[in-house]
């Protein structure tokens, strides 16, 4: 699904062509796509209609246009926005015409794709904010923000960073950079992480994002740009989708987990696995093994323990 860097790579792409441009045609092929509401109530507000900026939040679009009107879409699991696609592609969902004569085909096989239209800008804030949380990029962003958020949480660190009501954007891809770059395990409960670890945790997070909108974002599935052409981020990765494979940091093998059901990759060396200890006082027994692995390094963990991690963190 495209993550944050991919949903930027495709406005980035779209902005030369879409912003100042009216929509001199709208048709909506789905009804999926505008539910609850109806296709030619959304087609009649999009008619006539001037893009004037296109913004993101989170992985949604935000089409701001004339009449204080905003329409908010995400393409979800296999959606691309394609600009004059030749030949026309199979699961059209949606197209725009361009008083510029270009034309937008929304492609969707899968149909998870969303468009939702609301007045003013109130009524897009409600929706955003009931939805995604904390914009990363953003100065809003920091540890002092996320201390906050993960005080009390004893989930994986992976599954709070995936959890889009808290950060808004950051999937399974950049998640698992993210966590290497901050040499965090993603099993680590997230209330148990400190200040200064959250510090890194944000610095990774930011950095790996940037690094994929550098590179236009992550193609391993269907993510397209707005030309069909795929991203060159799934040849950069540290970590991810590397089982098997040296960590570029330590040489250390990477493996693979299962973390908040979703296939993690890390590197047990340089991210050390919390090791549970039969106590009631847990937290303790978390923090010791761990200062103790700074002075002399350890093999990871005997097998028992991970499959332990590994139900608990599935359920
Ligand atoms: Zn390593």
């Amino acid at each position: 699904m495209p993550e944050l860097p991919e949903v930027e790579t495709i406005r980035r792409q779209l902005v030369p062509h879409v912003e100042g441009r009216t929509i001199t045609g709208a048709e909506v092929l789905d009804p999926r796509w505008t539910m609850p509401e109806a296709p030619h109530t959304v087609e009649r507000e999009l008619r006539g209609a001037v893009v004037e900026r296109l913004h993101r939040s989170g992985k949604y679009l935000v089409w701001e246009l004339s009449g204080d009107r905003h329409l908010l879409t995400h393409l979800r699991m296999t959606g691309a926005l394609l600009f004059d696609p030749d030949p026309q592609p199979a699961h059209a969902r949606v197209r725009l015409q361009l008083d510029s004569g270009h034309l937008l085909v929304l492609d969707d096989p899968r149909r998870f794709g969303t468009g939702h239209l609301v007045h003013g800008a109130t009524a897009r804030d409600a929706y955003l904010h009931s939805r995604i949380g904390v914009e990363p990029l953003t100065p809003e962003f920091n540890a002092a923000h996320l201390f906050r958020l993960t005080r009390g949480r004893r989930a994986p660190i992976k599954a709070f960073v995936l959890d889009q009501r808290r950060i808004a954007g950051v999937g399974n891809i950049y998640a698992d950079e993210a966590l290497f770059r901050a040499r965090i395990h993603p099993l680590r409960p997230a209330g148990r992480l400190k200040r200064v670890e959250l510090e890194r945790l944000r610095e990774g997070i930011e950095a790996a994002l940037q690094a994929g909108i550098d590179a236009k974002g992550a193609s391993i599935d269907d993510f397209r740009h707005i030309d069909g052409a795929r991203g060159a981020f799934q040849d950069r990765f540290l970590i991810h989708r590397r089982a098997g494979e040296p960590c570029p940091r330590c040489g250390g093998q990477v493996i693979r987990l299962v973390v908040a059901g979703r296939g993690t990759y890390v590197c047990e060396r340089c991210q050390r696995r919390p090791r549970r200890v039969a106590s009631p006082t847990g937290g303790a027994g978390e923090r010791a093994p761990a200062r103790a692995g700074l002075l002399a390094p350890t093999p990871p963990p005997a097998r028992p323990a991970g499959r332990r991690d590994r139900r608990r963190a599935t359920r």
